[in-house]
């Protein structure tokens, strides 16, 4: 066994990696829970890799550590990284130990794999579907109008904030009216009929068998809320490890709590001044009370060093974190020189925004750097509108991350449909969408169908019986026949999407001018569910994990393709690129308008833009439009306002950075385009534009 991988380690992270592990002492866990409290770029991810890797080396049954990330993308890696150290120190044998390694996922997915293991015993029906967002938001609006809401009650909730008012209430523990007060102050007159309309959403979920992605917390905080449940599902694991702590919520930390109560075989790492999940109920007191929920309380690891980035790009993140208001972790250090600090980059407005981006994209290609050394990041996912248009334009291949998904276009959700509906005939959502595909039948008529199915032991076998509906032609029992023919897994697993793919081909048609494209992605579909083993299986990952969208449509491309990354802030948790643009880097962005509510808010936004920059390892461009599009915030007139420079940059900290105008315009000492300059420019355009 070769433990050189240890070497490679400082100090804190080898004391991180190897807590409570004794050598040669086999099947030990640590009697004691870590914490590991540290900046960002300092190696965390990277240590608790380690961790697994050196607890598998040393013994540990990979079959019984549970590993939580913040996405499934960041568990495969993880996962990655602890196969190459275990074969590095024990060979093949270690990387088969460490293939063992299946309890690796987010909090969502884990929570659904425990979820059908233990559906019996907590009164689920294992084929649970599970509703994603949008499921959700319809399913939301299906009740909202059988209750009359939407008609009785004008100005009532959208159907979006209905939904995120109830999410907020589930994930915080906290009663209804406390989240109108705080959160949503324009909705609290509705806080009666709000509660009915919960009550019936819930209702309506149980009855159709479905759980959305709050649901996977909640049922599993209930599971294990019964203490011999807690015991045989903590007892299924020695060792419980968590990245991104700092961006776990409530229930989140419950269930922790739950599955290991005196902390035995539990590691958590994160970073306060990372976090920025608020708005989905994560609360950071988790991480600063983690160490006293136990008796004695948890061991503390800091880490100081930062690995990523340049000595420039880590003083100006220090910089603009620096004047947080609240923060645990220290600032960091770096033996990582450069000449080049940030740019600060003013630019006339998106368009020029982009082509500034694409420039520098194309040049550090030309210089040898790929793009997928590159990312551009932003604030919200639809503020890359501009910068895609010229991507395409340019013929710079791009994969999106965190905004639209693949699995978002209408004709991918319609097959998802199909499947779900065969898994689970409860699903409502899922069959109302199908049903009304068919000409000549509407909502009131898939409505009476689906009424009727549902008094049936097997409602799919039960639509031979049941009348059609009224102007449905042959296309009806075209329906109930391939249905039938896929419940019946006739054909099996993945075949049977092809069955599902030639039904659904005349409804493109008849729908869609680019039929032609939209059954490539459905072949493209057919092609990744492919790999997984189950339609359930596919079903569940899928929509707890959608793939990303990208430049060509065509699903996801290869993995030996070259394409440049375009993320929300949100998605680049814990990445690192060499060359990183961050768009509109200015007031009513970063901060976002509707985030300057309170200084809570605010905070989190001057995180936000931390994390941005701290994702740079050579080469960090922030971005300053001097007109942005605020895409309908504003609800008058033009909603192209001008901008000035985020907040977070104030004059003070402006010497970490190196401010430039493109193209090249007099900048005055703001940074921002000399007034008297711009009118001369302006003046000439003018002129120009009637010569
Ligand atoms: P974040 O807060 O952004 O999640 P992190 O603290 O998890 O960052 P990592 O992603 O684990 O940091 O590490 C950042 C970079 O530093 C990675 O490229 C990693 O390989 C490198 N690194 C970490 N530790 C060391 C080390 N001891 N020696 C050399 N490189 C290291
Ligand atoms: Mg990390």
């Amino acid at each position: 066994m070769n433990v050189d991988y240890l070497e490679k380690l400082n100090a804190e992270q080898r004391q991180a990696v190897e807590f409570g592990i004794t050598p040669g002492q086999r099947d030990v866990i640590p009697a004691r829970p870590l914490l590991v409290i540290a900046g960002a770029g300092s190696g965390k991810t990277n240590t608790l890799a380690h961790r697994v890797a050196h607890l598998i080396v040393n013994g540990a049954d990979p079959r019984r550590i549970l590993l939580m990330t913040f996405s499934r993308r960041a568990a495969a890696e993880m996962t990655r990284r602890v196969q190459r150290i275990c074969g590095e120190a024990m060979g093949a044998n270690g990387r088969i130990m460490a293939d063992a390694l299946s309890w690796a996922g987010t909090f969502h997915g884990i929570g659904a794999q425990l979820l059908r293991q233990y559906a019996d015993q907590i009164g689920l029906d294992p084929n649970f579907s599970i509703h994603d967002r949008e499921d959700s938001a319809d399913l939301m609006n299906l009740v909202r109008h059988e209750l009359g809401l939407s008609k009785t009650e004008k100005r009532f909730p959208l159907k979006a904030t209905c939904l995120a008012i109830y999410s907020r209430v589930v994930n915080s523990e906290a009663p209804l009216d406390s989240i109108l007060h705080k959160v949503f102050p324009w909705c609290a007159e509705w806080e009666t009929q709000l509660r009915t309309l919960f009550g019936t959403y819930v209702e309506a979920k149980q009855a159709h068998n479905v759980l959305d992605y709050d649901d996977l917390l909640l049922y599993w905080a209930q599971t294990i809320e019964d203490r011999m449940l807690a015991d045989d599902i903590g007892a299924r694991f020695d060792h419980v490890l968590v990245d991104e702590y700092q961006d776990t919520n409530r229930l989140q930390s419950s269930i922790l709590l739950a599955l290991k109560p005196d902390g035995r075989g539990l590691t958590v790492v994160g970073d306060d001044a990372q976090a920025i999940y608020s708005f989905r109920a994560a609360t950071v007191r988790n991480i600063l009370d983690f160490p006293r929920a136990f008796d004695p309380p948890a061991d503390i690891v800091t880490l100081d060093r930062n690995y990523r980035s340049t000595q420039p790009i880590l003083a100006a993140a220090n910089s603009v974190i620096d004047k947080a208001l609240e923060r645990f972790t220290k600032n960091l250090w770096t033996e990582r020189t450069s000449d080049d600090k940030p740019h600060l980059v003013s630019v006339r407005d998106e368009a020029d925004q982009a082509r500034y981006i694409v420039e520098r994209v194309l040049e550090n290609r030309e210089a040898g750097s790929t793009l997928k050394e590159q990312a551009v990041l932003f604030r919200a996912s639809d503020h890359s509108g501009p910068l895609e248009i010229e991507l395409v334009r340019r013929n710079i291949p791009f994969v999106k991350f965190g905004g639209l998904k693949f699995l978002d276009s209408a004709h991918v959700k319609d097959m998802l449909a199909m499947l779900r509906f065969v898994q689970n005939p409860r699903d409502r959502v899922a069959g109302f969408r199908l049903m009304q595909l068919l000409p000549g039948v509407g909502p009131g008529s898939a409505q009476k169908v689906l009424d009727a199915m549902s008094t049936h032991a097997d409602p799919i076998a039960a639509l031979s019986t049941l009348p059609a509906p009224p102007r449905a032609g042959d296309d009806w029992s075209t329906f109930v026949n391939v249905l039938q023919f896929m419940a019946q897994g006739k054909t099996g697993w993945p075949a049977e999407i092809g069955h599902a793919r030639s039904w659904y081909a005349p409804h493109l048609e008849r729908h869609h001018e680019d039929a032609t494209t939209r059954q490539a992605d459905l072949l493209q579909l057919e092609q990744i569910a492919s790999g997984y083993p189950s339609r359930e299986r596919f079903l569940t990952e899928l929509t707890l994990d959608p793939p990303d969208a990208t430049s060509d449509q065509s699903g996801i491309p290869l993995l030996d393709e070259d394409y440049l990354i375009l993320s929300t802030i949100h998605s680049s948790k814990g990445q690192e690129w060499k060359s990183v643009y961050v768009l509109n880097v200015v007031d009513g962005c970063i901060p976002a308008d509707l985030a300057t509510g309170s200084t809570d808010e605010i905070e989190e936004e001057r995180r936000l833009l931390y994390v941005a920059m701290t994702r740079a390892k050579d080469d960090l461009h922030l971005m300053v439009p001097q007109k942005f599009f605020t895409g309908g915030q504003h609800a008058q007139g033009d909603r192209h306002v001008y901008a000035s420079r985020t907040r977070f940059i104030p004059p003070g900290i402006l010497p970490h950075f190196s401010s430039s105008a493109w193209p090249v315009v007099a900048v005055g000492p703001s940074g921002r385009p000399d007034a008297k300059q711009m009118r001369v420019d302006v003046a000439a355009r003018m002129r120009g534009m009637w010569k």
